[in-house]
């Protein structure tokens, strides 16, 4: 396909940069909590937040070629995020879109596009996470109501959100595990929710046991069809690992090396003139370079107003790998300093590429791990036998 811009795309470049110039008027160590609002409030009025989403609920109706012309000037320029609800935006708020009714969409879109309150993900359970479908989370029908028993782990954010998006199953007499699954929109201040935050290696409590005891959730909380909800979770998690499959975040870390490369002393001279570090930013600059053009061929898709499928799961596996991989350069470029934490007076910027080397489990496990996304690979792009 022709990647070159349309006039009108041109147009729209310009018009992204113009904004940038004139309004990433703070160094990013000097943006604050209130400066961070003010970008908020500017992206939202120029419908940025949600931008691919459709105008009646709220979205910018922009074309695929206009998001990616979107994300890649913010990216080059290490802009701030669009918008502060991220799983809402990221695939909460696409399945509300895809399967909720009227009410749902204008009950919770609004909110997400403006960040009102965070969004969390009850999908894992104890022995539920890489065979999803397993899920054993009880969920019974008492009139108007669905009350809710079981256990949900490794929930990201339960601590700070109003509402999660939870898989139950209504049904146990099924031959196949996918069907008898249901999706419930559900507020996490209800009677019998219980969060118990989990401390991660880097020290952080990022995400929670959740324990749900007769918690009642109302019939009209349901997302889609009752026992549909695996249906739900496919394009939810189709959405997530193209989130995380995404470059705009490696092309900006990459970035953020770079700098710190030129501005760390290693023995004399800077750390970018190290041979070995160079050949190693090289080697990631190259990675991220073909995972961009491997991009390209899911936009060539989408374009062809074709669904994102299994594919995403290429990109997704390329993330993991380079997440990790640069992690370790930053603790190499930072050289004995990198594993001092947060508070250290000494920590290379204070512990922020420490934090970074040991974060990578959100990526990689999250939304499903490695093994799993070859297995994807596999049987659904290269026909190979099932698992
Ligand atoms: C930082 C972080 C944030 C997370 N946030 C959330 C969240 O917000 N909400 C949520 O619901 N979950 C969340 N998760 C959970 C995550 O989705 C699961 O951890 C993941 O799906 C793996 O499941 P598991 O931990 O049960 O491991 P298991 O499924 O038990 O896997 C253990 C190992 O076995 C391998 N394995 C399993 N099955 C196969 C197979 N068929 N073929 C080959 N190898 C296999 C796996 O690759 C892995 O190495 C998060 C996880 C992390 C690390």
């Amino acid at each position: 396909m022709d990647f070159n811009l349309t006039p009108e795309e041109a147009a729209f470049r310009d018009e992204v940069r113009a904004f940038l110039d004139e309004n990433l008027d703070a160094a990013e160590s000097e943006r604050d909590m209130n400066w961070f609002g003010g970008w908020l409030k500017k992206v939202r009025e120029k419908r940025w937040v949600g931008f691919s989403w459709p105008k009646e609920v709220g979205g910018g109706g922009g074309t695929v070629m206009q998001q990616v012309i979107l994300k890649e000037e913010m990216a080059k320029r290490k802009a701030p995020p669009l918008g502060s609800c991220y799983m809402g935006l990221a695939w909460v708020g696409p399945s509300i879109i895809q399967y909720g009714n009227e009410e749902q969409k204008q009950k919770y879109i609004p909110d997400i596009l403006d960040g009102t309150y965070q969004w969390c993900t009850g999908y894992s359970e104890p022995d539920s996470g890489s065979d999803l479908a397993s899920l054993k989370c009880r969920c019974e029908r008492d009139g108007d109501e669905y009350v809710v028993n079981g256990q949900k782990i490794w929930t990201s954010i339960a601590m700070i959100s109003k509402m999660m998006i939870l898989l139950v199953r209504t049904q146990t007499d099924v031959d196949v595990k996918h069907d008898g699954i249901t999706c419930l929109l559900v507020e996490m201040d209800s009677p019998g929710i219980e969060v118990r935050p989990i401390k991660n290696m880097s020290g952080g409590a990022m995400f929670a046991e959740v324990f749900l005891t007769d918690v009642r959730v109302p019939v009209e909380n349901r997302l889609g069809a009752e026992g549909g909800g695996w249906k739900v979770t496919v394009s939810a998690l189709a959405n997530e690992r193209s989130s995380i499959a995404e470059v705009y975040g490696l092309t900006r870390k990459m970035e953020e090396l770079k700098d710190l490369a030129r501005d760390t002393e290693r023995a004399g001279q800077r750390a970018i003139d190290i041979p070995s570090i160079r050949r190693r930013l090289q080697r990631a600059e190259i990675r991220i370079e073909s995972m961009r053009l491997n991009g390209q061929r899911f936009l060539t898709k989408q374009l062809k107003g074709e669904p994102l499928g299994s594919e995403t799961s290429i990109n997704k596996l390329h993330r993991a790998s380079l997440e990790v991989e640069m992690g370790e350069l930053a603790m190499e470029i930072t050289g004995s300093a990198s594993t001092l934490m947060q508070g250290c007076d000494e920590a290379p910027e204070d512990g922020r590429w420490a934090k970074f080397a040991l974060g990578w489990p959100e990526v990689v496990i999250g939304g499903g791990t490695p093994n799993i996304q070859k297995n994807i690979i596999s049987e659904r792009i290269l026909g190979l036998p099932k698992d």
